[in-house]
């Protein structure tokens, strides 16, 4: 996958993109991240790119011209199928793991970072075919946001994690939170690793797990619970 990220801070995305999961994924050619700095592209001769609201009120507002230039530049690299274009903004609709599964689907993605009071409503208008939230709360710029989308995008492209296994049992995936996880040792501080793991039973770990992660979420995200994941087998 192929993620262009536009920018006025591109200097964020450095080590993000070189270290961990993400890292190892560029390094393997599995997604290939681009940074471009919106502000390279303001002819003014100070390479001013944000500007007073019209209308009057707080903050600034990142001006039409960078951004469209932007756009249209990163966009002409897609001769044939033009990639979606995402604006992370907190108006948008709010990140899901199932949307993640879709975008992961995408061969290619284009994200709009907004700064200072947000973009001009006109470069929505004419380029924006969604908006993305990380959340009902309000960030200073959408690199954060940014980042945790090509995050959870990137680790569901096959090859990227190690076990595909892994994250059809996440939370999120099925619907319910995930069980409780442990490593050695088996004794930790006068605190023992419930037996049923050490068994080698792999029924009776399969069934704990189910049980353990129907408990999980009760205690912790009922509402998941209202959303149908449950199957005629479960009980608590
Ligand atoms: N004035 C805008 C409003 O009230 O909707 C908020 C602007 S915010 C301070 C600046 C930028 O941060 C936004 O343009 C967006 O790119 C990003 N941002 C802030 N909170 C976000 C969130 N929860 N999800 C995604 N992007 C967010």
């Amino acid at each position: 996958m192929k993620i262009d990220i536009l920018t006025l801070f591109p200097e964020m995305f450095e080590t993000f993109q070189t270290s961990s999961i993400l890292g190892r994924a560029v390094e393997n050619e599995l997604v290939s991240i681009q940074t471009h700095n919106i502000r390279d592209f303001a002819l003014n001769k100070h390479k001013q790119a944000d500007d007073y609201p019209y209308g009057g009120g707080a903050g600034m507002v990142m001006m039409p011209q960078p951004l469209s230039d932007c756009i249209s530049h990163v966009l002409s690299s897609y001769p044939e199928e033009k990639p979606k274009v995402i604006y992370l903004s907190p108006q948008g609709k709010v990140l899901t793991q199932e949307l993640a599964q879709q975008f992961s689907m995408e061969s290619s993605l284009v994200l709009l970072c907004g700064h200072y009071e947000g973009i001009d409503q006109r470069v929505i208008d004419k380029y924006v075919d969604m908006e993305i939230s990380i959340g009902d709360y309000i960030l200073t710029g959408g690199e954060l946001p940014a980042m945790v989308l090509v995050d959870c995008v990137t680790r569901l492209i096959p090859g990227v994690l190690g076990s595909s296994e892994s994250i059809l049992e996440e939370s999120h995936s099925a619907g319910l939170l995930e069980y409780p996880q442990y490593t050695r040792p088996a004794v930790y501080d006068g605190q023992e690793v419930p037996p049923v793991l050490l068994s080698g039973n792999h029924k009776e770990i399969e069934n704990w797990r189910r049980q353990q992660s129907l408990l999980n979420t009760l205690r912790k995200r009922p509402d998941l619970l209202d959303k149908g994941a449950l199957s005629k087998d479960d009980s608590l």
